[in-house]
């Protein structure tokens, strides 16, 4: 029932239809202030109590800078632990491996459906959708995700996929859509939350009841012990990883944390900076299997999917250290306007603008577009608990994108302005000729279509021909009516009260 991000378009068209959504940006700036408001007051708290949220953040990104530099002795530790506890592990080189895993269990149980956990490990990997050919239903048991997937919906947040709408739209949903999947919601269903809520937990109650296979990913995986963890808000992870028999688990190979002890700080930093509360009201932990308590058979599928890629670059690792805790994107001014689905990707917002690329590599349009889907204020690393430098990442992977179309033989405007540029600065009287070519432009331009600077700069609104699509979201500051050189020949490099006798 969930759609697809394939064949999604790049960035700047995506962004374009979502902002002519004005609900959406009116839902949008709602929601992610709200949440802003609530981690704001919540990292001052940990600051005023001594411990320092600075101090907490380099605590939680050294743990993940560990596990990552030892990635390969921590996977194959906890491969062993969880096997050594009854689990059985898979691993999976791509989302089609990873895939076949869960089906081939699925059909070995002869079952027909499975209640999920959210996680966007499955997102990535389009589970829902390998299930559903293989005549498996997959059911969302997340509120958010419950309602992406009734309204034939697309995930537009990693904490909130349902962040794009509100309470009118919600009931309209289950209104519409739950009877199709189940338990229909009662006819004089309201928009109250509480209201909406009961609805969708009478709904799920059955198939949690009913469920004999679950799937899940996990916020963490603990090498020492193969203890996996699930953090959420609802309690309906905590019915998914006890009720059914089996339990298959789709862990992306970064999730590895060497041991127990270093969960702290995690497990402090990500309640705070997602849903802005002290802890999460869930954390399940589990340890393959318990005999005669929980599901009898579990299934761990470490998932690579590009991440071993990621891992190699260099600058681009740092990524691998995200929590999904979402609070880049709600203080991204980019996310706030244009939504998730812009982005293309169950990854959305500044951690979606650089895992996306340096997951499936660079290349493709739509991944080329979204290092560019910034920019660059660094709100996004102010916020970040691991302290992953999203904009060093965005410029490192633009300057990828660029050599990779080095060799094009119809060069892009940019390439074109960038060449044009260093024939003309590496000339004095090249450069000269510039600056008094863009001075006279910059005067014929200003009086047609000046505007004000903050600042008394002034800007020139529109350029035309292949300029207008640069200025038509930028302002472009005019070019002085003297350059500096000039001033400097004038002048002789001394200011005007030194001149004056
Ligand atoms: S990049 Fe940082 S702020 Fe963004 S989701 Fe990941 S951990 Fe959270």
């Amino acid at each position: 029932m969930t759609g697809t991000f394939v064949g999604m378009p790049a960035f700047p068209d995506a962004a374009r239809t979502a902002l002519a959504d004005t609900q959406l940006r009116h839902n949008l700036a709602h929601a992610t202030a709200t949440i802003r408001g609530k981690r704001d007051r919540l990292v001052a708290e940990v600051d005023a109590s001594g411990v320092g949220w600075e101090e907490l953040r380099l605590a939680g990104a050294a743990v993940k800078e560990r596990a990552l530099r030892g990635l390969d002795e921590h996977l194959v530790r906890l491969e062993e632990s969880l096997t050594a506890h009854g689990a059985t592990v898979h691993w999976a080189r791509d989302a089609a491996e990873a895939n076949r895993v869960v089906v081939d269990v699925a059909r070995r149980h002869g079952v027909d459906e499975v209640v999920k956990v959210k996680s966007m490990a499955t997102q990535e990997i389009e589970l829902n959708e390998a299930l559903a050919a293989a005549g498996i239903a997959a059911w969302e048991t997340d509120l958010a995700e419950l309602i992406v997937q009734l309204g034939g919906d697309l995930p537009s947040h990693i904490l909130v996929p349902a962040i794009h709408r509100n309470r009118a739209e919600i009931r309209e949903i289950f209104q519409r859509r739950m009877a199709a999947a189940g338990r229909p919601a009662p006819d004089d269903l309201t928009d109250d939350p509480a209201a909406l809520a009961a609805a969708a937990r009478a709904h799920l109650r059955e198939k949690f009841l009913r469920a004999r296979m679950a799937v899940s990913g996990a916020n963490f995986a603990v090498a020492e012990t193969g203890t996996l963890v699930v953090v959420e808000s609802e309690g309906n992870g905590r019915m998914c990883l006890t009720l059914p028999d089996v339990l298959v688990s789709i862990v992306g190979i970064e999730k590895v944390v060497p041991t127990w002890g270093e969960l702290d700080p995690l497990l402090r930093l990500l309640p705070r900076s997602s849903t802005g509360e002290r802890m999460n009201p869930y954390t399940s932990t589990w340890t393959g299997v318990t005999p005669g308590d929980g599901p009898q058979e579990v299934h761990v599928v470490l998932l690579d999917n590009g991440r071993t890629r990621a891992l190699a670059d260099e600058v681009g690792r740092q990524a691998l250290r995200c929590i999904r805790c979402s609070a880049c994107l709600n203080v991204c001014p980019v996310y706030e306007r244009v939504g998730g689905h812009a982005y293309g990707s169950v990854y959305p917002g500044p951690i979606g603008a650089i895992l996306n690329p340096l997951l499936k590599g660079t290349g493709d349009p739509q991944t080329d577009s979204l290092p560019y889907a910034s920019s660059l204020c660094g709100a996004c690393f102010d916020a970040c608990p691991v302290r992953i430098d999203i904009p060093e990442v965005l410029v490192h992977l633009r300057s990828r994108v660029v050599d990779g179309h080095r060799g094009d033989r119809v060069p892009k405007a940019e390439a074109v302005a960038m060449r044009a540029a260093a024939f003309a600065f590496s000339d004095a009287w090249r450069l000269g000729l510039g600056e008094r070519v863009a001075a006279v432009v910059g005067r014929v331009h200003g009086r047609l279509g000046r505007t004000t600077l903050p600042g008394g700069r002034r800007s020139m609104t529109r350029l035309p021909g292949p300029g207008a699509g640069w200025t038509g979201a930028r302002d472009l500051p005019a070019p002085p009516r003297e350059s500096f050189r000039a001033w400097w020949r004038r002048t002789d490099g001394r200011l005007d009260e030194e001149r004056t006798p």
